[in-house]
């Protein structure tokens, strides 16, 4: 496998990569240059990087063109406005035309030379090799807290299972990838969808690093909002949660009945605003509460119902010509 083997330029390459990037202006040289050696090391000229630019508003894009001009194996892809993370990759993945198909994110916090120890892997007949954190580096205990927080809820809310510990670095097959394509929903969170599309699946440890340059891409309420997603499109036991809470707040509510009768015929009237007070705030504020997590779902069903296009694609540069972005 000689470096400059080209392929012809309408055969898929074996390896795409696909890589979301916003606001990583700063450290796209470097990834650049370890992402090509990983691949290279393994595949020679067999293999394409499909970078993302997901609205950033540093100069990603035009270092993304840069590169793109000067290599041949990069493809550049520009969405319209920031589409998030998981719809950035969702859109590099159906312009990706590899036999297989590596996410990594774009500040080297996933080291590209895993890729080896992944191809091992599929080679050995696996369908998804997940990179599997052994370690973070670089981030806080407030991230580290409640990233591990979050993956034991979410372990024990979700439906079926989902890995502990991994992000979105993976390698795939072409079937994985399709049947991935193929998943019309607007709320994604990939590490879960790869997980319950299922065949031969293996965790790859590794040590992620601090991130290369740049700030990240994921503050608080972004967190959380992937937090959300990834709860209700796993699982609706809060929705089953809403009439457990029901059931025992109702028993409560009948043994403060027994007690407020049973103190009327004690005393002849009813002893205190002060329980009834509370009753009432607590099971009006209980009542809120469930509306709220009826209304998040119903929300999503709405926003679903709607089938708008997952992401919109400004401007695609560089590589051979991609298929046309199938809007899902
Ligand atoms: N990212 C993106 N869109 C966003 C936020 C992040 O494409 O709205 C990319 C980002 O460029 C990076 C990856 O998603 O390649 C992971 O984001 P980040 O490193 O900021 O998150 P963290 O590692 O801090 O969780
Ligand atoms: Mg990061």
């Amino acid at each position: 496998m000689g470096t400059d083997a080209t392929p012809p330029a309408d055969a898929p390459p074996k390896l795409s990569v696909v890589v979301p990037c916003y606001n990583e202006a700063l450290g796209l040289d470097a990834l650049d240059r370890r992402l090509n050696a990983a691949c290279a090391a393994r595949f020679g000229g067999d293999y394409e990087i499909v970078m993302v630019n997901d609205g950033s508003k540093d100069a990603t894009w035009e270092g993304i063109r840069r590169l793109a001009a000067a290599n041949p194996r990069i493809v550049g892809v520009d969405l319209s406005r920031n589409h998030g993370h998981q719809l950035a990759v969702t859109a590099g993945l159906q312009m990706a035309r590899g036999e297989l198909v590596l996410i990594i994110d774009a500040d080297l916090q996933d080291p590209p030379e895993v890729l080896g120890a992944m191809v091992d892997r599929i080679e050995e007949g696996y369908d998804v090799a997940y990179g599997q954190r052994i370690a973070r580096k670089g981030e806080s205990v407030f991230k580290r807290g409640t990233a591990s927080l979050f993956y034991k809820l979410l372990g024990k809310l979700a439906d079926h299972e989902i890995p502990l510990d991994t992000g979105d670095f993976r390698l795939m097959t072409r079937r994985v990838v399709d049947q991935l394509n193929a998943m019309p929903e607007r709320f994604r969170f990939i590490r879960g969808m790869v997980s319950w599309i299922g065949f031969a699946q293996v965790a790859v440890p590794y040590e992620r690093d601090a991130r290369f340059a740049g700030e990240t891409g994921y503050p608080l309420h972004k967190m959380i909002r992937l937090g959300l997603d990834a709860i209700t499109s796993f699982s609706t036991l809060p929705l089953r949660l809403a009439s457990l809470l029901g059931m025992v707040m109702g028993v409560f509510g009948m043994v403060l009945l027994i007690w407020a009768i049973s103190v009327y015929f004690a005393h002849g009237t009813v002893a205190g605003w002060t329980s009834t007070v509370a009753v009432v705030l607590i099971m009006g504020s209980v009542q809120l509460l469930i509306l709220g997590v009826f209304g998040d779902y119903i929300g999503r069903l709405y926003l679903e119902n709607k089938r708008r296009p997952l992401f919109i694609v400004r401007e695609v540069c560089g590589g051979t010509p991609p298929p046309p972005p199938a809007a899902a």
